[in-house]
């Protein structure tokens, strides 16, 4: 069986540990790799490889860090068919959203070229007699970023691409569920011009996430996945010293009101709520139609939209969505849908009974809608993860704020109306961290941030754009005045006679 091996300091290692995850093939249902789990010691050999790279890595001076990152943008788009079927074939998703993910990450890597404009100082003259005051960016020495199996190429990316650009070397521990596409960025990165070291790849489980958390030269720990985990590794990092920003789960709300266009509403319903299965931090799972006419308009329109939905294998090209990652991922999506039925809600379509004809042992799950779903049911608190979209009927724009804003999660929320003053106040009012005005999936470009609020992220910097900037680097500020008799005023000085 193919193993898939660590990457340590620019070469491929294999695992010591004796464990290994299985690696899945979601379309098929069959295993088709083992990846090896990582012991604390190979967790530190890879930090010692990092270490020493970093030292002289922070000597390079930016233009030429930025020249690395062109050539890793160039090599990806090279390889972009071949990386996006690898992505496919682990994840599940259609080629086209593998593609879309790996871009998304590129989009990064193209704001990190900018990194000798984006890491200039301050400068003040004269701020006392004789006095400058400066500030520089300096890289934090070894950081670290452990990812969730739905972004295997973006979210690897927006960590390590500014981390490296800063300066810093990094040690990715990616998502066991989709281990390969992220060596393969390492390797890619080697070719462009990284020395070893930069990027080592260490797979793994909480006895790798637990060394990274522990090790006393890592200094930042960047993590996305659940909630639960993130807070976790929020706790524990900080604990031990460490600059940490962890993003937790979600539950995403797209509120409509009557004035809403309800066609463009049910096609980005439908590539939000399903595209990727739902297996999105930024899907819209939840809407929210205000008042009974909307929400008898939009139900119709989205139950004749669903019947057009394709459910196939991830490389077929036609399909709006491919498998789900696991057998368990699937099961624990049955089981929230169970839980809306047993709690009240009306199941108006029901995926579970899906099954694609010749693939019948693949993860595949059919779309569902509910309606009827209410505030403090299960199913409606927690993330689903999946190709489920909830109804939440609201009777007043008021409650349609309250939803988002009370519920646990604050990733993101979308509103969708012709009305700009009643969007303005709902994206000031609101208490979330992202928000899209009649834009479904409103993730933020590269150059602006990434984070949500409240469970969704722990932690105070977010991803990518200038506060990725901040947090891979420290600020140092110099106060300085140059004495008069100093050694270099030697030269001015005019000769006395005697
Ligand atoms: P997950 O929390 O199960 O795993 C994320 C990472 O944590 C993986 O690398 C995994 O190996 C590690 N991990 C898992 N259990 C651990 C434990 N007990 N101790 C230490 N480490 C552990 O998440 P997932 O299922 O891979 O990804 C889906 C989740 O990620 C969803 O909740 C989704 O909303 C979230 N997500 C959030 C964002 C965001 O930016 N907010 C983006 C993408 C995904």
């Amino acid at each position: 069986m193919r193993e898939i091996t660590h990457f340590i300091d620019g070469a491929s290692v294999a695992g010591t540990s004796g464990r290994y995850g299985d690696v899945f093939n979601p379309n098929t249902g069959e295993v088709q790799a083992r990846v090896a789990l990582a012991t604390a010691a190979e967790v530190g050999a890879a930090v010692g490889s990092a270490v020493r790279a970093q030292q002289t890595w922070a000597l390079v001076n930016p233009q030429r860090r930025a020249r690395v990152m062109f050539e890793f943008k160039r090599l990806i788009e090279r390889d972009m068919d071949a990386l996006a079927e690898i992505l496919s074939s682990e994840h599940g998703k259609v080629i086209a959203d593998s593609k879309g993910d790996i871009q998304r990450g590129v989009e990064v890597i193209e704001f990190a070229c900018g990194i000798p404009h984006l890491l200039k100082g301050e400068y003040t003259e004269g701020a006392g007699p004789g006095i400058d005051v400066y500030s520089m960016r300096q890289p934090l020495g070894v950081a670290a970023g452990i990812t969730p199996f739905n972004f295997p190429g973006m979210i690897p990316m927006w960590m390590f691409g500014i981390a490296i650009a800063t300066g810093n070397s990094f040690i990715l521990k990616p998502s066991e569920k989709d281990p390969t596409l992220p060596v393969k960025l390492a390797e890619l990165m080697m070719e462009a011009g990284a020395p070893k070291g930069v990027l080592n790849v260490v797979h793994g489980d909480k006895v790798a996430v637990d060394a990274i958390l522990d090790h006393p030269d890592i200094k930042a720990v960047s993590f996305v996945g659940s909630s639960d985990i993130a807070q976790y590794i929020y706790s524990r990092g900080t604990a031990n010293g460490k600059r940490v920003q962890a993003m937790g789960g979600a539950k995403n709300h797209g509120i409509v009101l009557p004035d809403a266009d309800l066609d463009q509403v049910v096609k980005d319903l439908s590539g939000a709520a399903f595209g990727s299965a739902g297996e999105r931090c930024m899907a819209l799972p939840v809407v929210v139609p205000v008042g009974k006419q909307t929400a008898d308009a939009l139900r119709e329109r989205m139950l004749s939209e669903m019947q057009s939905l394709r459910v196939g294998v991830s490389t077929d090209a036609a399909a709006h969505y491919g498998p789900v990652v696991s057998q368990a991922h699937r099961q624990k999506i049955s089981d929230y849908i169970q839980a809306g039925v047993d709690e009240g809600a009306e199941l108006v379509v029901d995926g579970r009974g899906f099954s694609l004809q010749g693939y019948e042992k693949g993860f595949f799950i059919g779309p569902s809608l509910f309606d009827g779903v209410k505030k403090g049911m299960r199913t409606y608190n927690e993330e689903i993860f999946g190709p489920v979209l909830q109804i939440v009927r609201a009777e007043t724009f008021e409650e349609a704020i309250d939803l988002p804003s009370s519920h646990q999660y604050g990733n993101g929320v979308a509103i969708y109306t012709r009305n700009g003053r009643a969007a303005r106040e709902f994206a000031a009012r609101v208490n979330v961290g992202m928000v899209g005005i009649n834009v479904p999936i409103p993730v933020p470009v590269a150059y602006h941030t990434f984070g949500g609020w409240k469970r969704s992220a722990f932690g105070d910097t977010n991803q990518h754009g200038m506060e990725g900037v901040k947090f891979y680097t420290k600020v140092k500020t110099i106060t300085a005045r140059w004495p008069e008799g100093a050694v270099e005023d030697s030269a001015f000085v005019i000769p006395t006679m005697g």
